[in-house]
């Protein structure tokens, strides 16, 4: 082939791709554009020097910017220096990643923990360790993606039940006959804030012999006074139960953990991809983690006004017609009939100095604009949401 004709379909694929399926995404409100911030994460944020109440971020407890973290990061880059250097099993990991696994494990009361990159790395890397071609997955429909992910990389079956739809998954179970099952959940659904039924699923996981997989991303430092769902629940985190969570939510920090019994964080350390080979987390984010866990635990009443600010909005909420008892956690949806509609009310509410973002598919199939409550709002800010959305709605 002439190498002007490589160039020609080189071209007609380039545009294609590039150009003409973006202008149908344009088309169809579903283009997205990245907007920086030039200030530190807050209940306050600026965007191109302009200010705005933010009600965007899952830093629940306001704890992103907090001093004593910031100060504990910086000691540990002045100790530690920036680059972590290698992986963990190559020698990339320090002694603070080791003293983050002990405090996680503590906090969760389980044997052991391991630390990995991301919410996103710990997913991808735990469920295709802990799964093999003999078994089944049973995942709920509003998993997040990183658990879908996770699932296409496993050898293992997948089954998706209907969103907490307990009869469904039973139904499902009975059907499968398989060699181990699995059954994986987000505790707080991202884009939805309802809470998953953990103690049904507990029940069917403990009856059926399955293991129980629970991604505790938004309910870490949120739920059970902070420690997450399963003290919400009031549930012991047994040994076929696994947890992961994120330290890049409410602990304002970045990075992920998984919490379980020594045996399985062993297997899963030795297996999970995405933890062999992936450079270890720089100590000062390792520390900024750990400092969230000790101000979590020494300050109760933190994670007591993101509650009580959250309960502001539900009182608010039947203003706006809205179901206040459909309202779970600090992450409250508002649906709209179309895009179009979730991309107006959140303009016109920037244009008011709000910041609430639209969210649309493919990341939720219902678009909807999605509003985060957070510890470090005041209540007048809770109220100025409610005014002007009551405007707009
Ligand atoms: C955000 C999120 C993740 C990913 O965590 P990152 O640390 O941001 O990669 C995983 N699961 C759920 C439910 C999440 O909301």
């Amino acid at each position: 082939m002439p190498a002007s004709m490589l160039w020609y379909n080189m071209n007609e694929w380039m545009n294609d791709m590039f150009f003409e399926k973006r202008a149908v995404l344009k088309e169809k409100g579903l283009h997205r554009e990245i907007r920086d911030r030039t200030s530190p994460q807050g209940p306050r944020v600026r965007f191109n020097g302009k200010v705005y109440i933010n009600f965007s971020s899952n830093d629940y407890l306001g704890l992103s910017n907090q001093p004593d973290m910031v100060m504990r990061s910086e000691k540990a880059l002045n100790t530690f220096g920036c680059g972590s250097g290698a992986s963990r099993l190559l020698g990339g990991g320090c002694t603070l990643h080791m003293a983050l696994e002990e405090k996680v494990a503590r906090f969760k009361g389980t044997e052991r923990a391991l630390v990995f990159n991301s919410g996103y790395a710990a997913n991808t890397g735990i469920i295709p360790a802990i799964t093999n071609e003999k078994d089944v997955i049973f995942s709920d429909e509003l998993n997040h993606a990183s658990i879908i992910d996770g699932c296409r990389l496993s050898k293992a079956r997948v089954l998706v039940y209907r969103h907490k739809d307990m009869v469904h998954l039973e139904n499902l179970m009975r059907e499968a006959s398989a060699g181990k099952k699995i059954v994986i959940t987000d505790s707080v659904f991202s884009m939805d804030g309802d809470i998953a039924p953990l103690d049904d699923l507990f029940n069917i996981c403990k009856k059926t012999n399955a293991i129980l997989y629970i991604d505790d991303a938004h309910g870490t430092g949120v739920l059970g006074n902070g420690r997450g769902a399963l003290s919400h629940f009031q549930l012991e985190p047994e040994p076929w139960i696994v947890q992961m969570g994120t330290f890049s939510k409410a602990l304002g920090s970045f990075g992920a953990f998984v919490a379980g019994s020594s045996d399985v964080i062993a297997w899963i350390l030795n297996t999970a991809r995405s933890f062999i080979f992936s450079t270890a987390l720089p100590a000062c984010v390792v520390a900024a983690s750990r400092a969230a866990l000790e101000i979590i635990e020494n300050n109760p009443d933190m994670v007591k006004s993101l509650w009580a600010k959250t309960d502001t909005f539900i009182k608010g909420a039947e203003k706006l017609g809205m179901n206040r008892t459909a309202i779970e956690t600090p992450i409250i949806p508002i649906k709209t009939a179309t895009v179009e509609d979730a991309l107006r009310i959140s303009r016109k509410l920037f244009h008011h100095g709000i910041f609430v973002p639209s969210i649309r598919p493919p990341t939720v199939k219902e678009p909807r604009i999605r509003i985060t409550i957070t510890a470090a709002h005041t209540y007048n800010d809770i109220e100025k949401l409610i005014m002007e959305l009551r405007e707009i709605l």
